[in-house]
């Protein structure tokens, strides 16, 4: 029985950048429908003694489970969302994270322009996300629909945005580009980054 993870603000704390509206829709209905979608299609099954990251990587293996990894992943999914984001957030992150991202994307600025360049350029629903790879670098990667790198057990995912156009229409309606500056610039939530970076790296060492 998986429960509908709380969200970390308020519905109001995001304003003016999200709006409570959205937030109301896109946790209390998107992310709460995955959630008793899931536990609709588990009961009964071995597959509820799973806790939410096995069952993601279980429901991967199989194309006959498509339906459940795609409600298992988007509670995911939608849980790292929200902390990926902070009422006074934004701008660039600093320590060990900042000069990563230096090495890998040259600087600050260039890593934002990828970020966004990707993120709106990603046709349809999903999401982009900053994620460290195997191989000790960082990368930014978009994923379609429920699509999630946890279920890749190669790559650490340390921040995302949701680019469903759940996630800004109402705000934004069709201007994707516009909610992905409100995100980088005023929500993004490096501290959770950061904190994601360094238990990657603790874990590798
Ligand atoms: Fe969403």
């Amino acid at each position: 029985m998986h429960d509908l993870p709380p969200l970390p603000y308020a519905e109001t704390a995001l304003e003016p950048h999200i709006s409570a509206r959205t937030l109301s829709f896109h946790h209390g209905k998107h992310h709460k429908a995955y959630v008793d979608k899931t536990n609709e299609l588990i009961a009964g099954t071995a597959l509820e003694k799973l806790d939410l990251v096995e069952l993601i990587r279980e429901a991967a293996k199989d194309k006959e489970k498509q339906a459940l990894f795609n409600n298992a992943a988007q509670i995911w999914n939608h849980d790292f969302y929200w902390k990926s984001m902070a009422p006074q957030g934004g701008g660039a992150p600093d320590g060990a994270l900042a000069r990563q991202i230096g090495l890998d994307f040259g600087s600050f600025e260039k890593f934002r322009e990828s970020f966004k360049a990707k993120a709106a350029g990603h046709f349809g629903s999903g999401y982009c996300w900053l994620v460290l790879g195997a191989d000790g670098k960082l990368a930014i990667v978009t994923t379609a629909n429920a699509e999630t790198p946890v279920a890749d057990t190669r790559l650490v995912p340390l921040l995302t945005t949701d680019v469903w156009e759940h996630t800004y229409y109402l705000d934004y309606q069709n201007r994707r580009p516009a909610y992905l500056d409100a995100f980088l610039d005023h929500l993004v939530n490096w501290e959770f980054a950061a904190a994601n970076f360094a238990a990657a790296r603790a874990e590798a060492a």
